[in-house]
């Protein structure tokens, strides 16, 4: 459904000039340690929707993509040139392997079980099919343990049957340059990959670019810095902003200290106070996890939430604006220049991931391309 800016409570506009930047300038960096960039399109792009970022991104040169299961891959497939990979992360879900060929979409293995349905499927069909095997390197979420690694790489045909495109391993705490936990997980991929000397290494994904060059291998999997979240303190991490939000005023009223607002009264005011009403919610996708404690923006005033996030509407105080500045039908700020995805996500108690992928159908959607304009 097109929503149209005169009936939308929220307006969402992404800029696809800056997500191609920010895919450039991680398609450099990983170039400097002799690496590739792929590019993470799960949960429909991180929410920003794959029918407008897998195509930018293919402009900005990006020659390998990333999604979690095979109905993400059925919509994505189309949108790609035939000698463009597309791998599904989350594997082989009991009985889906014949759907693959079928797709195109190359699984990834992540148990000897799975290893050994696909091998099964490929005599069957008497051609070698394409795969990625995923380790698990202490993360216990998705991927062989030590012991299924050194059987498959022993399992006699099974590299005859398979074309092995890639193996990998995700870490677990990227985020914090700091973690040992980082140079564990590199030491025990590298043993792993060691049996696989002929084969494709992946394991950083956005945080893990920063790392140092050996975390990079011969290709990253990038997802939230493409959408302009910043997921490490890493200074080498400034992005342009892919995303911005801003919410309708649908109502303005003056009320007098003492006066209650929003479900649960939990927040009264203490002095006459000028609430403006947004024409958005947490069914829209911004939190209730923000009643109280986030903010809105306008002319460059913080203008705070007042009492609790409805699910179609919340309040903010304006009283500090100059009298007679803000109308209804004006759009005030959310997520832009003034208050980043990344500090909309602290102020939730959650992630920019989080932010992102729980974006609302309700929206206006501009999509920029400052590049092509
Ligand atoms: C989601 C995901 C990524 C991308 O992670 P970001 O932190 O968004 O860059 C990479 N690899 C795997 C296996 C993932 O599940």
């Amino acid at each position: 459904m097109v929503i149209s800016e005169a009936s939308a409570g929220g307006r969402l506009t992404i800029d696809l000039g800056a997500l191609k930047a920010n895919y450039r300038r991680f398609a450099a960096l990983a170039a400097r340690d002799g690496a590739a960039c792929g590019a993470v399109v799960k949960a429909d792009a991180y929410g920003l929707g794959v029918e407008r970022v897998v195509p930018a991104l293919l402009a900005a040169g990006c020659r390998t993509f990333f999604v979690v299961q095979l109905d993400e891959a059925r919509v994505v497939r189309p949108l790609l040139p035939d000698d463009v990979s597309l791998y599904v992360l989350n594997g082989l879900y009991p009985g889906s392997a014949p759907d693959y060929p079928a797709i195109g979409a190359i699984p990834v293995l992540n148990s000897l079980a799975q290893a050994r349905e696909w091998a099964a499927l490929a005599s069957a069909r008497g051609e070698r099919l394409p795969a990625a095997l995923q380790f698990d390197t202490i993360m216990s979420r998705l991927g062989m343990p030590p012991e299924e690694v050194e059987a498959i790489a022993s399992e006699p045909g099974f590299r005859e049957t398979i074309d092995l495109k890639l193996v990998m391993s995700h870490l677990a705490c990227s985020e914090d340059r700091d973690a040992p936990a980082n140079a564990r997980q590199l030491r025990i991929f590298e043993e792993a990959a060691a049996l696989f000397p002929d084969v494709s290494r992946s394991l950083a994904n956005s945080g893990g670019t920063v790392l140092g060059g050996a975390f990079a291998g011969d290709l990253v999997r990038v997802g939230i810095a493409l959408y302009g979240g910043i997921p490490t303190e890493h200074p080498n991490f400034a992005l342009e902003r892919v995303v911005s939000l801003d919410a309708k005023v649908i109502q303005l009223r003056t009320v007098p200290p003492g006066t209650g607002v929003g479900y649960g009264l939990t927040f009264t005011t203490t002095r006459e106070t000028r609430i403006a009403t947004l024409g958005l919610g947490y069914a829209d996708g911004w939190l209730r996890s923000l009643s109280g404690r986030g903010a809105a923006y306008y002319g460059g005033q913080r203008l705070p939430i007042l009492g609790r996030v409805s699910m179609d509407s919340m309040a903010i105080d304006v009283t500090d604006l100059p009298p007679v500045s803000l109308h209804e039908g004006d759009w005030v700020e959310l997520i832009g220049p003034h208050q980043s995805l990344d500090e909309v996500g602290a102020a939730a108690g959650t992630i920019s991931y989080e932010i992102l992928t729980s974006l609302g159908a309700r929206y206006h959607v501009r999509v920029i391309d400052e590049e092509a304009a």
